[in-house]
């Protein structure tokens, strides 16, 4: 193998053995367990998840652990292996939005928002680490706060299913740390399973599990981490939701989700008046239709035929939704040229990662053009690995 880690297996998850000694060596004491979840990738469904829409996620064998042990005093001690600085230490009681504790305010939120929800969660040491890439669009903030969740269900005895455990983190996020993201990447985090990716209905929170075997047909999917992330992303984002949901209000529909591929055309009609939304409804529309065309051919166990869909929702993405970026097109771009089946970008836009089908014989070259093509631009070298279908949250400890 080549200088770049590129195509082979991504490494081993580190074990849960290591976060127990950490946890012993920052707090002189044992955890009383470790907790678990994965990052993930979406497969296709993009920007779909605030319109009600249809997002297929699956988690990858990267994941994020937490050791954790109860504190009887209220207090908060939070501490990452991932990030300098010491142990955050805050009383759960004083905890409240808006509060700048910098990576701290992921874990914190959580216990925030389980208090808020009038469940018996009171101080905690918690040690973090993970294999996640933090803002690569792998969703290591989840991560995080799954892992925070489940090990606080854990040492509190509270009982959680997995949907309120997702709801409670992404509340985290929302309403603590402030950002502005759907269910998607907590469900995925507390719901994906081995071998399968997640179909997630967004409208009512149904999840169905979609056998996503590709070794077993000689495939892989392989995740180009280009290490960016520009500037524009957050007001794009802002941008982008409330351009669908000024569309579905003049269309007269609850969601974008509605308009129906066949309705499509009737819809841009009725449109006319409001050229900006236009191409942002045909996205969506155009891309809750891929999503099942994608789980078709999953179900019907014909992967390969997933790779147009793929390279398709990368165009509407680029030329409709507009939040592509120079890198992610390159990624793509080369990927294809190499012999990939499909790529698209994944993940929110503007940076972040693509992913690429590819035959296993590809792999290795299909890498090496992309690390060779983002030299040549003068891009920074991108991080290639592939992705394989792993457990979502769990107790590892
Ligand atoms: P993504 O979820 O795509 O990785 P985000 O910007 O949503 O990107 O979340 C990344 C942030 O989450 C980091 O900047 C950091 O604050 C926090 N974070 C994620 N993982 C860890 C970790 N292991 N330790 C400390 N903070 C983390
Ligand atoms: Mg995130």
């Amino acid at each position: 193998m080549p200088a770049h880690e590129a195509a082979g297996p991504t490494p081993a998850p580190h074990g849960a053995a290591r976060t127990d000694a950490a946890f012993r060596a920052v707090y002189g004491a044992a955890p009383t367990g470790v907790w678990a979840a994965p990052g993930r990738v979406n497969l296709i469904g993009e920007h779909t998840d605030y319109n009600d829409g249809f997002v297929l996620p699956f988690a990858l064998t990267d994941t994020t652990l937490a050791a954790a042990a109860p504190r009887t005093d209220g207090a908060l001690r939070l501490h990452s292996g991932d990030v300098p600085g010491g142990v955050v230490e805050v009383p759960a009681d004083a905890l409240a939005p808006g509060r700048d504790l910098g990576w701290a305010a992921y874990p914190a939120g959580v216990v925030w928002a389980m208090r808020d929800a009038g469940l018996p969660v009171g101080g905690v040491d918690l040690h973090l680490d993970s294999t996640v890439p933090t803002g690569a669009g792998l969703s290591s903030s989840a991560a995080l706060e799954v892992a925070t969740a489940l090990a606080l269900d854990g040492l509190y005895g509270l009982g959680l299913d997995r949907r309120e455990l997702a709801r409670l983190a992404q509340r985290a996020e929302n309403a603590f740390v402030g950002v502005p993201c759907g269910i998607m990447d907590q469900t995925a985090a507390t719901s994906c399973t081995t071998g399968h990716a997640l179909l997630l209905d967004t409208r009512d929170h149904t999840l169905r599990q979609v056998p996503f075997d590709l070794t077993g047909h000689g495939l892989r999917l392989l995740v180009i981490d280009t290490r960016v992330r520009h500037a524009l992303a957050d007001g794009a984002y802002a941008e982008r939701r409330a351009g669908c949901e000024r569309a579905a209000r003049h269309l007269g529909v609850s969601a974008l989700r509605d308009i129906a591929i066949g309705q499509l055309p009737g819809a841009l009609a009725d449109l006319a008046a409001l050229p900006d939304v236009r191409p942002l409804v045909r996205h969506i529309v155009t891309e809750n239709h891929r999503v099942q065309q994608v789980i078709a051919r999953l179900d019907a166990g014909e992967p390969r035929a997933v790779g147009p869909l793929l390279t398709a929702g990368h165009a509407s993405l680029r030329d409709d939704f507009a939040i592509s970026c120079a890198e992610l097109d390159l990624a793509v771009d080369t990927a294809l040229a190499a012999g990939a089946l499909g790529a698209r970008m994944t993940g929110g836009g503007f940076g972040g990662s693509a992913v690429a089908l590819v035959e296993d014989a590809a792999a290795q070259q299909v890498t090496d053009a992309v690390h060779t093509a983002f030299t040549a631009a003068g891009h920074a070298a991108p991080r290639v690995f592939t992705a394989r279908p792993g457990p979502g949250a769990h107790r590892a400890a």
